[in-house]
């Protein structure tokens, strides 16, 4: 297997610690509203990782966490917490926006068909682990004290620059001076923030004798030390998160525990949608349910998602879309063959399509050699479903009275007794199937 990592910028032989337990972590959502199919992108791209590293042989061990607190509007340590913002948003409380948006996240999630992770932690259930971080970065000379929290200094960890080649002269000049703070130096970040007298800030930790709250990079070096342990095999994200986010997580668990966090790093592109970025003020943030109501399954979405590359950058329309839904209906009409014909198994197949996603996930690539291969078999169809969980293989048969419906029309159409033959066909649509003639007779398929 290949993959590209971060850190060494170029794709690389991947190579597990253990490949009886693979240890990959994955910076999860945060529960503060509907997870959008920019999101789910990436989620679904992890899933490809996942599941060829199982088809591989290896047994996965993966952590998913669910940021519940402490993710700001602002990467630069100011602005409101999303979780309350979210909260005054619907007049909730913030327990129970988080509640209901990580169970819609889950809930989208296993529509689809995305492998489970092992594990899945949410950030407020390991606030003492977080707290325990922060002492040791403390002891470890990594971090000061401003009136609104404590600061990593990044000045202190001399390859922070490296990960994502940041030129920190270049942000310190870009940098807003209205937004000057007791900072440091501009990519320091707050690794536990102060509540305030008078503050509103519904969830709170008491620390250092007063209450305040994590900084959102803290938890997934704490969940990852705890959960999974140095060096990960793989920490996967966004490239969103290279900048800042895995930056920071980087240079936290190397200050706290001297250790290296992940041995390969993967990152995702982002999708934009009708040429446009995705953003809510722009109103094309679709969820999962608004693409349904536009006669689309999530699986239809999958399929698009894995007609391209992780790494490419790629525009989501609906043109396109359409495309993938059709696509996905012919695979399922040719399990649909492969169930009425027996055709026998292409004993290679297996190897091909992992020989293109071994190679840094190129699932596009696995898909032309699944077009291009005729005649596959329901085995072939079940091991396709296990590569990428598309659901092409819970076709419904159709009934018994169908079945004979079926046999009706053909003996009318040999008798060129067309009206019959055309009013059985209508009927057997509206069951949801068609008629395929082929020169062997008549074979049933899902009708679109
Ligand atoms: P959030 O829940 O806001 O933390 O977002 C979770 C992650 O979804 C982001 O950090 C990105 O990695 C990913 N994401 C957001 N928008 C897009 C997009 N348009 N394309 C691909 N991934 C995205
Ligand atoms: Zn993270």
């Amino acid at each position: 297997m290949r993959l590209y990592n971060q850190l060494t910028k170029k794709v690389e032989k991947f190579t597990p610690e253990n490949p009886q337990n693979v240890k990959i972590y994955t910076c999860g959502p945060t529960v503060y509203s509907f997870a959008h199919i920019g999101n789910f992108t990436s989620y679904i791209y992890w899933d490809l990782l996942v599941r060829t590293l199982t088809q591989s042989g290896y047994k996965v061990n993966r952590v998913l966490n669910l940021t519940d607190v402490g993710h700001l509007t602002s990467d630069a340590d100011d602005g409101e917490d999303k979780l309350e913002k979210g909260a005054r948003r619907e007049g909730k409380t913030v327990w129970e926006i988080a509640k209901m948006y990580s169970d819609a996240f889950l809930k989208d999630y296993r529509r689809l068909n995305l492998v489970e992770p092992t594990k899945i932690c949410p950030a407020t259930e390991y606030i003492k682990q977080q707290q325990e971080l922060v002492d040791r970065l403390t002891a470890n000379g990594y971090t000061y004290e401003t009136a609104d929290g404590i600061y990593f200094d990044t000045a202190k960890f001399e390859k922070y620059a490296d990960f994502a080649r940041l030129d920190l002269e270049q942000l310190k000049a870009g940098a807003r001076v209205a937004l000057s703070s007791e900072k440091r130096n501009i990519s320091d970040f707050a690794v536990w923030k102060f509540i305030k007298e008078g503050e509103k800030h519904a969830m709170r930790w008491d620390y250092l004798g007063r209450p305040g709250y994590p900084g959102w990079h803290l938890e997934c070096s704490a969940i990852c030390h705890a959960e999974l342990g140095e060096p990960l095999d793989i920490h996967t994200g966004g490239i969103d998160h290279i900048p800042v986010h895995h930056s920071n997580e980087i240079a936290q668990t190397f200050g706290a525990y001297g250790t290296k966090l992940a041995n390969y790093w993967t990152h995702c592109n982002f999708i934009t949608i009708e040429g446009e970025k995705v953003s809510k003020s722009l109103g094309n943030t679709y969820t999962l349910d608004e693409l349904a109501v536009k006669g689309y399954e999530p699986l239809d979405f999958k399929m698009w998602v894995l007609q391209g590359h992780y790494q490419s950058e790629r525009n989501f329309s609906f043109d396109d879309l359409d495309g993938a839904k059709t696509r996905r209906l012919a695979w399922r009409n040719r399990y649909a063959l492969a169930l009425q014909f027996g055709y026998a198994d292409h004993h290679d197949l297996h190897e091909q399509i992992l020989a293109a996603t071994g190679d840094n996930l190129n699932s596009p690539l696995a898909f032309s050699i699944i077009d291009q291969t005729t005649d596959l078999s329901k085995n072939d169809w079940q091991l396709i479903d296990q590569c990428f969980g598309l659901g092409l293989t819970d076709v419904l048969e159709p009934s018994r009275e169908l079945l004979e419906m079926i046999a009706e029309r053909d003996a009318a159409r040999t008798a060129k007794d067309f009206a019959t033959s055309d009013k059985l066909r209508d009927e057997i649509q509206a069951h949801g199937y068609t008629v395929l003639d082929t020169p062997s007779g008549s074979r049933w398929q899902l009708a679109a």
